[in-house]
């Protein structure tokens, strides 16, 4: 008796709305028959917890119907028009910020040289400043505004909201990033790697249904990001898929920038690949420099990135050996020298795997664009947050607002 009267209360709670709601927001199901499916609840509970989500508005029945078994399904979908999200790439040298709606599409941009070395209040300052600006831009305001995610060149605490030890980030090791944003901003706020926002993008964007998967970026600096059993795995402090100061001792065993010898990112990375051709007189500074130098056909250049090819296929062989993922996606500014860079993975790869690990294996470029693909990361992160069963009900909270008729 009292067990159905809790149950009863559990249907029409926001609560209970919010594991159905992270179905449809992730991706997994997107018709009613597939929510039933992967709810394992009730064709009529299942109906409640829409209803409740629909007239919260944070649902609605997308445009296209796609026909299964003959009879066309209503796909739903969050409502894009609910809220937008606030996202900042947050680079070496310079700062990309955009407005999404909850698809999430871009619907405003700007970029600034910014250097993040001045520290965390003049940077986080003159975010505040132009997400305002661009709220206003487009005709919204505070309100409006879902979450704001933010992507760092750094390991990140998550659960804390800070950077942990960066090494190119003077003055921003574990300032408070999420509380310093509250205070001058009233919406939550996610504060991630920027390698882990790539992987989210190019995860639910190409592979949402591959359960293990690695992504592999490979630009100025080298670093990956791993997704197991559909969720971001972050490790006991942030630094899990640090990859690139992994230390490879066979000679010669170069310097790298975080004072070890011999890491991959000192054999690899962009930087790396810069400094040897600068050695041959070669003129580049980072990874940008390299791909037009590929692409130009300079032979040191097409060298050199097949080297890195190698170098990376060698600890990603060692990172097969311990996750099994079953898609691995080579992203970042130095993937765009293609085949020159993959073959050395794909060779390492299936040379040093074991055959389990490696027959369902699939070893891809990255789809997503090299510009937006970290700020769409960002905004699928805060999407994710604001609608997990635990925060749904602060998130329609929030939003309840008079709404046109
Ligand atoms: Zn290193």
């Amino acid at each position: 008796m009292k067990d159905s009267a809790r149950s009863g209360q559990e249907t029409g709670s926001a609560a209970g709305a919010g594991a159905i709601l992270w179905l449809i927001a992730s991706g997994k199901a997107r018709s009613r028959s597939a929510l039933i499916e992967a709810s394992g609840l009730s064709r009529s509970t299942v109906t409640e917890r829409l209803a409740a989500l629909f007239a919260a508005g944070l649902i609605e029945e997308a445009p296209d119907a796609m026909p299964s078994g003959g009879r066309p399904a209503r796909l739903i979908r969050l409502n894009t028009a609910f809220g937008v999200t606030l996202c900042a790439d947050i680079g070496e040298s310079h700062v990309r910020l955009a407005i999404t709606d909850l698809e999430p599409r871009i619907l405003a941009e700007a970029v600034g040289s910014v250097d993040i070395r001045r520290g965390p209040v003049p940077v986080l300052g003159w975010i505040v400043e132009q997400f305002r600006a661009l709220l206003a831009g487009i005709g919204r305001d505070s309100g409006d505004v879902l979450g704001i995610g933010l992507g760092l060149p750094a390991p990140v605490d998550h659960e804390g909201g800070r950077v942990v030890g960066p090494s190119v980030m003077t003055g921003w090791d574990d300032f408070d990033i999420r509380s310093w944003m509250r205070r001058h901003f009233d919406a939550p706020v996610a504060v991630e790697n920027d390698v882990n926002l790539m992987t989210l993008a190019e995860y639910r964007r190409f592979w949402p249904n591959v359960g293990q998967f690695l992504y592999i970026k490979a630009g100025t600096g080298i670093g990956s990001g791993i997704i197991t059993d559909g969720r971001l795995y972050r490790g006991a402090q942030g630094a899990a898929g640090d990859i690139g100061h992994i230390q490879l001792t066979h000679a010669p065993a170069p310097l790298c920038r975080c004072g070890k010898l011999g890491c991959v990112e000192a054999r690899a990375a962009g930087w790396a690949i810069a400094r040897d051709l600068r050695g041959h007189g070669i003129e580049a500074s980072a990874a940008r420099d390299i791909i037009a130098l590929t692409q130009a056909g300079e032979p040191e250049a097409v060298r050199l990135v097949r080297e890195a090819g190698r170098v990376l296929g060698e600890v990603t062989s060692d990172v097969v050996s311990v996750l099994n993922p079953s898609v691995i996606v080579i992203g970042g500014t130095l993937a765009l020298a293609g085949e020159d860079l993959m073959s050395g993975i794909r060779e390492l790869v299936y040379q040093r795997s074991l055959p389990l690990a490696t027959r369902n294996l699939t070893i891809a470029p990255a789809q997503s664009d090299l510009s937006t693909g970290l700020l769409l990361g960002a905004a699928l992160l805060v999407i994710e947050m604001q609608t997990r069963p635990e925060t749904i009900e602060s998130t329609i909270l929030r939003h309840q607002r008079p709404r046109a008729a």
